[in-house]
């Protein structure tokens, strides 16, 4: 058996795990490269995935960065099943509808540009259509379930606990009268995190898959996170203050509806009007909530009791772009979700322009903000920015909430590992960046005395 690595080694996107036995040969997860432009000429390189040689494909979560990719499946001949739960396939058809659009516009600008400087048009990655063949493919799974993927491979999912519906897969392969089971971590939430259940470990594998995200560091607590978050919005509310909260639409948005109907509950918070101003965050909300038969305990109970419901009867959902520029108008004490996460456009932006130079807005950071974002610079303590050509004061109060993230940190991804390391299995560390990848592995080696591996694009490992 091989594995070759299509994505998500030596970085954190394009995850893609191409397993090839003398009966088959399937996909773990078809993920997009994002970031620099570099990373975006990687998704155009075809002759990786061919769609037609392919029997199976299984999903681990519906992030772009895991799913982004499979239109070119279609587009070069897939026909066989998509395996995964059915979150993960809710999700990841949001996704691709979103990223199909983003790639248009961006696509437009690019051709624009090309043709001032005399060069022929770029063609779209793949169209509408090779979006849309997908929909026969798919086929829902529940944890746990086996499953036959292809000829002499079974599947396993059990929860990963990073987003609704996310999860590890487990694969046992038969070749030559040999088994091997192969574990893919996927990405791995947080250990005692509210809302999801925790990452499952596994008890047994011959070899590992694993992310390192996070291997270099811990997160801070979300307690101590939340409470930080909850004096903010008291204090905001005092003062009849918005606050905004740029948002990812999955995850983060439904974790922050989670914690503050909590604290309703607990009435630790004043009930206030909550506006979700995204439509993909509303869509994303709503997949969790018809999948909440996947929440954690307590949320369960939350949901059991109708408790969640009635603390959130204030939560309006802002579909469209009248209905955003509306809330303009609105008085606080209020609370605004809005894309883009990082500030890089969407309706955050107008909100920012209007409430950044009242003091007593606050602005709360809750994911990660790259270099250059306009998040970024917010974060950095910028005094002035520009917006929409025109200079804007920031005297609102910026507030960096560090413990909300959706991955395991060290700490964790050592947890969910030392439950699988007595088995010995060959251990391989992706999707990090190579300081991550270096420090957990050198981790691993120290604490388990197993050797890992670290594996470019493009690499092939022979099991
Ligand atoms: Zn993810």
């Amino acid at each position: 058996m091989k594995i070759r690595f299509l994505g998500a080694a030596g970085d954190v996107t394009g995850s893609a795990y191409h397993v090839m036995t003398d009966k088959a040969s399937i996909l773990v997860d078809c993920g997009f490269f994002q970031g620099r432009k570099e990373e975006s000429e990687k998704n155009r390189r075809k002759s990786q995935i061919e769609g037609g040689i392919l029997d199976g494909v299984v999903l681990t979560h519906g992030h772009l960065d895991h799913i982004g990719r499979l239109p070119l499946l279609t587009k070069y001949g897939y026909k066989g099943p998509i395996y995964a739960t059915k979150p993960t396939l809710e999700l990841a058809t949001m996704v691709l509808k979103d990223s199909l659009g983003l790639q248009k516009q961006d696509l437009k600008r690019q051709n624009q540009k090309r043709a001032r400087q005399k060069l022929p048009p770029l063609e779209p990655l793949f169209e509408e259509t090779d979006v849309r063949k997908l929909g026969p493919l798919v086929s829902p799974v529940k944890y746990k379930q086996r499953f036959q993927v292809a000829p002499g491979i079974e599947a396993r999912l059990v929860d990963a606990g990073h987003v609704i519906g996310s999860s590890s897969v487990e694969l046992t392969v038969s070749e030559n009268g040999d088994r091997k089971v192969i574990v893919f971590s996927g990405d791995l939430g947080p250990r005692g995190a509210p809302l999801l259940n925790d990452p499952e470990p596994f008890q047994k594998a011959d070899v590992v898959i694993m992310e390192s995200t996070y291997g270099d560091r811990n997160h801070r607590s979300l307690h101590e996170t939340a409470v930080e978050g909850r004096k903010i919005i008291a204090q905001a509310i005092r003062d009849k203050a918005k606050v905004l909260v740029p948002v990812f639409a999955i995850g983060r948005t439904q974790l922050l509806l989670y914690l503050l109907a909590g604290a309703f509950k607990r009435k630790t918070l004043p009930q206030i009007p909550i506006y979700i101003d995204s439509p993909m965050a509303i869509e994303a909300t709503n997949i969790y909530r018809r999948n909440n038969e996947l929440f954690d305990a307590e949320a369960l109970d939350m949901v059991g009791s109708g408790e969640l419901k009635r603390q959130l009867v204030g939560v309006r959902a802002c579909a469209k772009p009248g209905e955003s520029r509306a809330l303009n108008s609105v008085k606080g004490p209020c609370l605004i979700m809005a894309g883009s996460g990082m500030c890089t456009g969407g309706r955050i932006m107008h909100h920012l322009r209007h409430n950044l130079p009242i003091a007593e807005t606050a602005v709360l950071i809750v994911g990660f903000q790259s270099h250059g974002t306009l998040g970024r610079k917010l974060v950095d303590g910028a005094k002035e920015i520009t917006m929409f050509g025109e200079k804007v004061p920031v005297r609102a109060s910026v507030h960096t909430m560090g413990g909300f993230s959706a991955h395991a940190d060290q700490s964790n991804l050592l947890d969910w590992f030392s439950v699988v390391a007595p088995s010995k299995p060959r251990t391989i560390i992706t999707h990090g960046e190579d300081r991550a990848r270096d420090t957990f592995s050198k981790l691993i080696g120290a604490r388990f005395g197993l050797k890992t591996e670290q594996p470019q694009l493009g690499d092939v490992i022979e099991i």
